[in-house]
């Protein structure tokens, strides 16, 4: 790791405006899944124990650039209070106005402040020049550590940083070491599964993985494409017609690697997505006129799970099948049970195979649960994370 992080800077008696990731759920004004605020808690504290005073900054929903209090960050400081017992922890009323400021301006060491909403103000997802100057004449110091929006150029992420002295956080520091230094030197057999909607969100990863994995494995909506593809009937179920060729691209180059390309081999089928009692599995990859796939069928989970089981590295992005419905998440389900079974690293990339893990009661039989899925992908894939690529490195 070439770039610079918070054991390498100083921090006594300076203000440390630090980028976290409290994109945390909230139903009827009440967090359900609190992970995001207690992963980012080794990062602050060690920062208020080096004597800084700490300034937080995240986003929370789409209020789309305009004041909401639905997406206020007010229940995610009232959670904080609660995990910072022996720390003072204040909020401000806006993102970079006059509270914030004036209360940035007063803060001592050993105390917190958190900014409303970043994206309360448009500027933000614009990266814009004055709202970067706005958030650093705030603080001395900038520290990234939301891994989950690191793959976004956004002035909190990115353009912020340029203007301070700068380092990453513990939990970025410790997502890169885990996941890159599991991909470039993976234990084999080396299976990768990718699951989730659409094909052309997974096209860059598919290819890139092609280079490295032993398997890989396809299940969800973007199985269709391929199976069309190869001549298969697919009835109702989601297709990307503008990207058959590459689906037929991607295949052949699986071939000519010599990479063992697994897709389903039958499905469950229903009539309509939401019709959860005229499901029935299929005998083959063919998909009945009137139908649609919704999961991977039975013979399928025997195949992905027999690959599965053989496996030394894993690493898996979306689900493989409309998991939301309980009855459709079978084979989502078996696969997450039979990762538990593998006697060597798991890593599960974030979004909803994180969920359908974390659910099952199964998070901590993995090795790694990433807390972004749209940066874990972004490092699957090989590529650079904005967010990290901006951080000087050490000299
Ligand atoms: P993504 O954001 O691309 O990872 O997609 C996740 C979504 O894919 C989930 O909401 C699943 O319900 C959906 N999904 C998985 N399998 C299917 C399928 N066979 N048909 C339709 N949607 C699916």
């Amino acid at each position: 790791m070439d770039k610079r992080t918070i054991n390498d800077i100083d921090v006594y008696d300076k203000k440390v405006l630090v980028r976290v990731d409290f994109n945390v759920p909230v139903i009827k004004g009440k967090i359900t899944d609190d992970n995001r605020i207690v992963e980012a808690l080794p990062t602050i504290n060690y920062l208020l124990e080096k004597g800084a005073a700490v300034i937080l900054m995240s986003h929370l929903g789409r209020p789309e650039g305009k004041v909401d209090p639905k997406y206020s960050l007010a229940v995610v400081s009232k959670r904080l209070k609660e995990l910072l017992p022996n720390n003072k922890v204040i909020m401000a009323k806006d993102v970079v106005g006059e509270d914030a400021k004036a209360k940035a301006a007063n803060l001592k060491m050993g105390e917190v402040l958190l900014l409303e909403n970043l994206r309360y103000d448009a500027r933000e997802e614009e990266n814009d020049k004055d709202f970067c100057k706005l958030l650093a004449d705030m603080a001395e110091v900038y520290v990234n550590d939301a891994f989950g929006t690191a793959h976004r150029k956004h002035a909190s992420t990115y353009g912020v940083a340029k203007l301070l002295p700068n380092a990453i956080g513990f939990l970025i520091q410790k997502e890169l070491e885990i996941i890159c230094g599991t991909i470039e030197n993976p234990k084999r057999p080396f299976v990768g599964i990718l699951g989730g909607a659409k094909v052309k969100d997974k096209i860059g990863i598919i290819d890139s993985l092609l280079n490295t994995v032993d398997t890989l494995i396809i299940g969800g909506g973007m199985a269709y494409t391929f199976l069309h593809a190869q001549g298969y009937a697919i009835g109702n179920s989601l297709f990307d017609e503008t990207n058959v060729e590459e689906a037929k691209k991607l295949m052949k180059k699986a071939e000519e690697k010599g990479v063992n390309f697994l897709l389903p081999v039958d499905f469950v089928e229903t009539p309509d997505f939401n019709d959860v009692i005229n499901y029935r599995n299929t005998k083959d990859q063919n998909i009945s006129e009137g139908y649609e796939g919704v999961d991977i069928g039975k013979k399928s989970v025997k195949l992905f799970t027999k690959a599965i089981k053989k496996a030394k590295t894993v690493i898996w992005n979306g689900p493989v099948g409309v998991f939301e419905k309980k009855e459709f998440a079978v084979g989502t389900y078996a696969i997450a049970k039979k990762l538990t079974k593998v006697k060597g690293t798991t890593i599960i990339g974030g979004g909803d195979s994180a969920s359908a893990v974390i659910n099952m009661g199964l998070a901590h039989k993995m090795t790694h649960i990433s807390t972004g899925g749209g940066a874990s992908l972004k490092l699957f894939e090989g590529k650079i994370l904005p967010g990290v690529d901006v951080i000087d490195n050490i000299n």
